[in-house]
């Protein structure tokens, strides 16, 4: 067996040039220590929820393969956030970068600091979409097929982005 864990990790961005930040994360990820094979989905533009007018927000869903403990990823991807300039104020309000853990190999798992699966994925379609691009026969640690959630997410105001309209 290998002795690499298999994560998701749901990346978002709405400010200072989305595309950038996003690409700019990918990078700090494909260099994360003890890890390897990062794969990024397609991304999808989709309508902000939260506080407020906002912008639109990028959200796409990577996958890799690491070593690291559960914590120590976490730990590395809010490194990652706080580098990209990542205010913590307002809870669900505009941010340069979101990273966030959705999935470590089967692990469930309850902290203050870490929840696994991501407790949100169900009910977010700009997470259920790129996560079926990535990996269509996925099975959630609770026994949900990936398959049946994507199909019945509600995907308004989300939005493939392809070369014509990502403005890469
Ligand atoms: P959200 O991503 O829900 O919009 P934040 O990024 O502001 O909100 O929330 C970050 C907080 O959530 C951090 O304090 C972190 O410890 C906690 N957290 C719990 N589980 C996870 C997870 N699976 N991935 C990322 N952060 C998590
Ligand atoms: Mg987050």
């Amino acid at each position: 067996m290998s002795k690499y864990s298999q994560t998701f990790i749901g990346l978002g961005s709405n400010l200072e040039d989305p595309a950038c930040q996003i690409n700019n994360a990918l990078k700090a990820l494909s260099e994360l220590p003890n890890s390897k094979e990062l794969i990024c989905a397609p991304w999808y533009s989709s309508k902000a929820v939260g506080p407020g007018e906002q912008p639109d927000y990028i959200n796409s869903v990577a996958s890799l393969k690491t070593t690291l403990p559960q914590l120590e990823l976490l730990h590395y991807l809010q490194a990652i956030e706080n580098q990209q300039g990542r205010k913590r104020d307002i809870r669900w309000g505009a941010r340069t970068l979101d990273l966030d853990l959705l999935l470590y190999d089967n692990i469930q798992h309850n902290s203050d600091e870490l929840t696994l699966p991501h407790p949100e994925i169900q009910h977010r379609s700009f997470v259920l979409l790129p996560l079926y691009d990535l990996a269509p026969e996925l099975i959630l640690p609770n026994g949900d097929k990936l398959e049946e959630l994507a199909k019945q997410c509600d995907t308004s105001g989300l939005k493939l982005m392809t070369s014509d309209n990502a403005n890469k």
